[in-house]
């Protein structure tokens, strides 16, 4: 009897000896609830746990934001987990994986890309250079150009000197202007002619880290994801952070404001130059993603924003200066003012809620006019990638010629002045135009030219067809 009932007591023991440290472990810990290692959230709260060499423990969910990351970009990770499967510490054999070739079309690209990775003293473009050349896309905004050149001069001599014996500043921009004036426009005009990354972003969708929304560090990422993950790249590129307005800081509120004053307390760092941890491949650093450092001193950051009401404070300042002693001016003499934007100084946008600290990092500020009907005429015509230019190569493609006689131009920019979204409403009000051109032209094959009129856009007559021959 004694035998048998010692028996079992044994195999424990010899199990208990096969087990491996690591096991011996777990079974001591388990006295404790398992818990996500990345999200910190225990079993009870989320869900069956799953176990991965190295004692990780990962969540159901935070896996499948994992492969989610994985899936929706195209990094290489699996070729990064061939080289260098510390990063991972996921232990054990890993695969060997099959070099992949990159397509020849993707390699010549990089190495366009490479071959201006750092700007250069000597190959800088002139500021006027870089204005002639905006000139060919953007439509008026004489002065907003004229800063925009010298500033971007500015910035890129100050990134290439290496050894400059004065300390240059940081030549950050604030960019005022109403919808649809082309303040994004302008933006990707001008990463486009130097040939550096640019990530827009607005700042409407941050928040303080923490708190549902994007925290700030998120436009590194999508800066990085621009320069195709090459990180000397990304800190040579441009961030355009639109909608800047919606941060200010919000008047009688006892709540904490966290998507605005706290957003501008968080760009402070970025805005200044500071070394900042980003996820390559994914902008939230909850997916298990490598990690890389980006230095933001070099990245050049443009904020834009309508900021509608700032005219009220501007004419209200000038105003009550306008009223005192001898040289008292007329109180509506503002009123009409089209350049009011232009006269905006840093107490003006204190008073519209945005926080001295952050004013004092965008040493660059200047405004945008909204579009008059001439421009607009002009917007649509001649930059080299017009709208109606657009239109008229689809047309000849067909072997038709389309025309737009003035009374159509006119009309159309009436109409888009109508809508009060500048230049935005032209696009939606030529496809609105052109849907019944673009469908019936090819039908037949003998039409030769097609002239669209002002009757016509109206809605009061019909387009002038001429047949071939
Ligand atoms: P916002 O000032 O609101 O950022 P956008 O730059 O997005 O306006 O302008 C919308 C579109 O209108 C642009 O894509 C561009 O085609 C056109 N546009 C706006 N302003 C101009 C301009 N000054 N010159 C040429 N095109 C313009």
């Amino acid at each position: 009897m004694d035998e048998e009932k010692k028996l079992p007591e044994e195999n424990k023991g010899e199990e208990t000896a096969k087990k491996t440290p690591e096991e011996k472990q777990t079974k001591k810990e388990s006295a404790y609830e398992e818990y996500c290692q990345m999200c910190r959230r225990p079993a009870s709260v989320a869900g069956k746990m799953i176990h991965m060499p190295n004692n990780l423990c990962v969540c159901n969910d935070c896996l499948q934001k994992t492969f989610d990351s994985i899936n929706s970009n195209n990094f290489p990770y699996m070729e990064m987990l061939a080289l260098d499967p510390a990063m991972f510490r996921l232990g054990g054999e890993l695969p060997k994986m099959p070099k992949v070739k990159k397509k020849a079309k993707e390699a010549e690209k990089t190495q366009e890309q490479k071959e201006i990775p750092v700007p250069d003293l000597k190959n800088l473009k002139a500021p006027h250079k870089i204005k002639a050349e905006l000139d060919e896309y953007v439509i008026g905004q004489d002065h907003a150009k004229k800063v925009v050149s010298v500033a971007v001069y500015n910035h890129y001599k100050r990134v290439a000197d290496k050894e400059a014996s004065v300390e240059l500043e940081k030549s950050n921009m604030l960019m005022l202007g109403p919808t649809g004036s082309g303040k994004t426009y302008l933006v990707r005009t001008l990463a486009k002619l130097l040939n550096v990354p640019l990530a827009i972003t607005d700042a409407t969708s941050l928040t303080e880290a923490g708190y549902i929304g994007d925290d700030v560090e998120s436009v590194l990422s999508k800066l990085l994801t621009a320069a195709d993950n090459d990180v000397e790249r990304a800190e040579h590129g441009i961030i355009f952070i639109d909608e800047i307005d919606k941060i200010a800081k919000k008047r009688n509120t006892n709540s904490r404001d966290v998507s605005g004053e706290s957003v501008q307390q968080g760009l402070l760092k970025l805005l200044e130059g500071s070394e900042v941890e980003v996820p390559v491949g994914a902008t939230n650093k909850n997916a298990m993603v490598p990690m890389t450092t980006i230095n933001t001193k070099d990245i050049l950051f443009i904020c834009g924003g309508a900021f509608p009401d700032l005219e009220k404070i501007i004419k209200k300042r000038l105003n009550e200066t306008a009223m005192i002693g001898f040289g008292a001016e007329l109180r509506d003499k503002y009123d009409e003012d089209k350049k009011l934007l232009e006269k905006v100084t840093v107490e003006d946008l204190r008073e519209y809620g945005m926080i001295p600290e952050f004013l004092g990092r965008l040493p660059v500020i200047f405004a945008l006019q909204g579009l008059d009907k001439e421009q607009l005429i002009k917007v649509l015509r001649e930059p080299k990638n017009a709208i109606l230019k657009q239109y008229e190569y689809l047309l000849a493609l067909d072997e038709v010629k389309l025309v737009f006689d003035d009374g159509a131009l006119e009309e159309i920019a009436e109409r888009a002045l109508q809508k009060d979204t500048g230049a935005r409403a032209l696009r939606a009000i030529l496809e609105e135009i052109m849907l019944d051109i673009m469908y019936e032209i090819p039908k037949d094959q003998n039409i030769g030219r097609v002239t669209i009129t002002g009757d016509y856009v109206k809605g009061c007559g019909g387009p002038v067809i001429e047949m071939r021959g």
